[in-house]
């Protein structure tokens, strides 16, 4: 998960405008289904089951999962679903470890999703160096213990003999990170699927932050092309990264006043490729950029100034040539994950906020850009909540879970799950 900036102010002085039912009554729900002795006797299960989490969690981070490399990964979490015994445990067309049990109506199903991808690409040393409670590996934390969470649900239902209403999803997704662009569960949500009523992802670190609105984000890879040359002897021809620094310069002008009013909403030039040498005119200048905002709106505005930038450097570009074939542009879409503000109203939310409360923590609704983004574009009812311990040093070859009151995320992921699927 990226860590984006809270939006919480805005987000509860939306709520205040929405009705939000009593919280009370989720409360109550709440206190209910802890009191259960089915529940109880996961509550145990679950700290029973430690060391046992710990041994899955590193065996899930030293089986490496690259970008669009999964397959590895997913057959070892599919094999750990099938020991837990909790329901028909498959592998779908994208690669998505999906373990189902049946809920007594079959009416509804509620889907608890973790993504078994990683931003490391292929190579990187996975190996887990363990200190106390601290263990330090690429990918451990995000989202190698997420996965572990959803081990920890499977079993601890099973162990308790819990049946619910409606089916229960487990997945283990693939493509959350980077250009991933949610692949996975962009499949589980395309059209005519039998896609899951609600949806509950765990990512993330700190389990006060649920985030309840989508980030969504354009990206694109953009490329100017020319003939090229020599520095000397062909100057005048169109120059390809003049044009790219005069995109840039255009796009702050356009989109930057676009970003200072409204809801939040951002652009960043990450990359920059292309050239030969330093004595001659490129062929090709490429960029890729990411805008941002939890606004769907905001975002399109923010895109538009961006496209309406590109085209004006190519015209001033090819203007101002005075020989040579002119520049050629092409904008790629390389990622598209869709923004959503999300309804604090729907009970899957009131749900995980009272659960979460009632293992103590202040929890503040808040923007993010999760798997959580697809179905909440969808107007189904999606969160994310944190995978428990401590993350530090996500998308870093440093970095680290802490176990440490872990038990907590498992337990308030367990509480909202049964509240939603009908204990
Ligand atoms: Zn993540």
């Amino acid at each position: 998960m990226r860590m984006l900036p809270l939006i919480a102010a805005a987000l509860l002085s939306s709520a205040a405008a929405q009705e939000v039912p009593a919280e009370d009554h989720y409360a109550e729900e709440i206190a209910r289904l802890t009191g259960e002795d089915a529940v109880q006797e996961a509550f145990a299960a679950i700290d029973a089951m430690r060391e046992r989490s710990i041994a899955d969690l590193i065996e899930i981070v030293e089986t490496p999962a690259p970008p669009f490399k999964e397959e590895a990964r997913g057959e070892l979490v599919a094999r750990m679903f099938e020991e837990t015994g909790f329901g028909d445990v498959s592998v779908d067309e994208v690669g998505n470890v999906i373990a189902r049990r049946e809920g007594r109506s079959g009416e509804r199903s509620v889907a608890v999703l973790a993504h078994i991808d990683t931003v490391f690409p292929e190579g990187t040393d996975v190996t887990v160096t363990r200190e106390g409670n601290t263990f330090t590996a690429p990918g451990i934390g995000d989202n190698a213990r997420g996965v572990v969470l959803l081990l920890e649900l499977a079993r601890a239902i099973e162990a308790a003999d819990i049946e619910t209403e409606a089916d229960i999803l487990l997945v283990g997704n693939v493509g959350e990170e980077g250009l991933g662009d949610l692949r996975g569960v962009k499949h589980l949500f395309r059209e005519g699927a039998d896609h899951p009523d609600a949806v509950l992802a765990i990512d993330g670190s700190d389990l006060s932050r649920l985030v309840t609105a989508a980030v969504g984000s354009n990206r694109y890879r953009v490329t100017y092309k020319g003939p090229g040359g020599h520095s000397w002897s062909d100057f005048g021809a169109p120059n390809p990264h003049h044009a790219l620094g005069r995109a840039i310069a255009y796009l702050d002008e356009m989109a930057l006043p676009v970003t200072q009013e409204g809801p939040k909403s951002s652009y960043s030039v990450g990359r920059i490729s292309g050239g030969t040498s330093v004595n001659s005119i490129p062929f090709e200048s490429t960029m890729e950029v990411d805008m941002r905002s939890g606004d769907p709106e905001r975002l399109a505005l923010v895109d538009a100034a961006f496209q309406e930038a590109m085209e004006r450097a190519l015209e001033v570009e090819n203007r101002e040539a005075t020989q040579g074939e002119p520049l050629t542009l092409t904008v790629e879409p390389i990622g598209k994950r869709p923004a959503a503000k999300g309804d604090l109203s729907a009970p899957l939310v009131q749900h995980a906020l009272a659960a979460l409360r009632s293992e103590g923590i202040q929890p503040t609704p808040a923007a993010s850009s999760t798997d959580a983004n697809l179905p909440l574009s969808l107007g189904v009812p999606a969160v994310t909540m944190a995978r428990g311990g401590i993350s530090e040093g996500a998308h870093s070859a440093a970095e680290s879970w802490t176990d440490e009151d872990t038990a907590r995320a498992t337990r308030a992921a367990l509480l909202t799950l049964l509240a939603e699927a009908g204990y």
